[in-house]
């Protein structure tokens, strides 16, 4: 009996510290957002005006998706069928091709709402460039979010450090390994290195394209885009928004009322 009793608080004891090492949008960003206790949506024309409101509205989205309150908003075969006037997306996607984080899903966001280019831990190059260009100078688009994700295969790759990747997977592995680096350096547990490395590679590419000639990095300086980092957990589908992405903005320290 004391026996059962010990190992029931053990097991207690490893789920709470398994659910709080998992990281979750902080409360200063909750609140830099203006994120609203039990709200669960927001407006999407104020999103398209506002990157901020547009963060909100991915936020409130992705709880929906975490908490199994999807709504699948714009997703029938009529939404998908009554786009021939043009499409007017609020956000810039640059996600992982993992088969395993489907955009619109996470964030339950419907059809001509999420601009997305996906390539292997959302690793960039001048193609990845011109369409996030587009986003923003064509389509309008004024929150870029770059989305990681737990558990990713690019990054785990890039971690071992391979001398020969096959093909043009050496693009990934050079473009990653700087995170990589960071994280082995840490002196942390397997997982935490893991953990580190995948919020280490989001960080180093929201700082590429706000640096980014000659488009990203103007607008990105006036304001008139906002880039930030986040990250997928696949065990709870909740995504969090990396708070030094968007604290470390002097320009955005404030939110625009
Ligand atoms: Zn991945």
């Amino acid at each position: 009996m004391r026996n059962s009793v010990y190992y029931s608080i053990v097991i207690i004891f490893i789920f709470i510290y398994s659910k709080s090492s998992i990281a979750q949008t902080s409360d200063l960003v909750k609140k830099l957002i203006k994120v609203e206790e039990n709200q669960y949506f927001a407006d999407r024309d104020s999103a398209y005006l506002d990157p901020y409101y547009g963060l909100k509205k991915l936020y409130y989205g992705n709880l929906r998706f975490a908490e199994n309150k999807s709504i699948k908003p714009r997703q029938t075969d009529a939404d998908l069928k009554n786009n021939e006037l043009g499409q007017k997306p609020f956000a810039t996607i640059i996600g992982c091709a993992d088969s395993r984080v489907p955009n619109e899903i996470i964030f339950d966001q419907g059809v001509g709402d999420l601009f997305i280019t996906r390539t292997a831990g959302q690793v960039m190059a001048q193609a990845s460039y011109g369409t996030i260009e587009y986003g923003t100078e064509v389509l309008q688009t004024r929150l870029i979010v770059v989305l990681g994700h737990e558990s990713c295969g690019a990054v785990q790759a890039a971690m071992k450090l391979p001398e020969n990747p096959p093909g043009h997977v050496v693009t990934l592995i050079n473009a990653i390994k700087p995170a990589a680096l960071i994280a082995k350096n840490a002196n942390l547990s397997e997982k935490e290195t893991s953990d580190l490395a995948i919020r280490q590679n989001v960080i180093e590419q929201v700082s590429l394209l706000r640096g980014l000639e000659p488009v990203l990095s103007r607008r990105s300086e006036k304001g008139e885009v906002l880039i930030v980092g986040a990250v997928y957990n696949l065990h709870t589908g909740a995504v969090e928004l990396i708070e030094e992405t968007i604290t470390s903005l002097p320009k955005y320290a404030v939110v625009k009322k």
